[in-house]
């Protein structure tokens, strides 16, 4: 893994469900690469928490709306 370089993003991005892969940790004190965990199951969707993959630390949330119906599931 050699995070010094991002790549540019294509102007044609697709809006899918993003996935942070990393995340500024306030406790590391740079961007560090998170872990995904379901946190909760909510009415309007799942809410994932993003944890420092190395202090542990919290660093973000994220709501994942349920796809409309007929658009097909993704886990
Ligand atoms: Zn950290």
């Amino acid at each position: 893994m050699i995070p010094t370089r991002t790549p540019r993003r294509a102007k044609t991005v697709q809006y899918r469900d993003f996935d942070a892969t990393e995340l500024f940790c306030p406790r590391c004190r740079r961007a560090v690469p998170v872990r995904k965990r379901l946190l909760l199951i909510l009415p309007e969707g799942e809410k994932y928490d993003y944890t420092c993959a190395f202090c542990g630390t919290s660093v973000g949330d994220k709501l994942v709306r349920p796809s409309p119906p007929g658009s097909g599931l993704e886990f």
